[in-house]
């Protein structure tokens, strides 16, 4: 399995998927990854916040 590039289809950069993580992914049944790591980790906070959100609405309404 040869490294792959990949471009981001949010910020349009390309990032690497290697070998060891095409690996990595297989072994763990993930789908190859469609944003980069950047902006993975931003859509993840943006995730988190919005839990966060709807978790305190629920606790003010009671
Ligand atoms: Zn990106």
């Amino acid at each position: 399995m040869p490294d792959l590039t990949l471009e981001c289809p949010q910020c349009r950069n390309t990032f690497m998927f290697t070998e060891a993580e095409q690996a990595q992914y297989a072994e763990q049944a993930f789908p190859p990854p469609t944003y980069c790591p950047i902006c993975l980790r931003q859509r993840k906070a943006s995730r988190d916040e919005e839990r966060d959100r709807r978790r305190s609405a629920k606790r003010r309404r009671r």
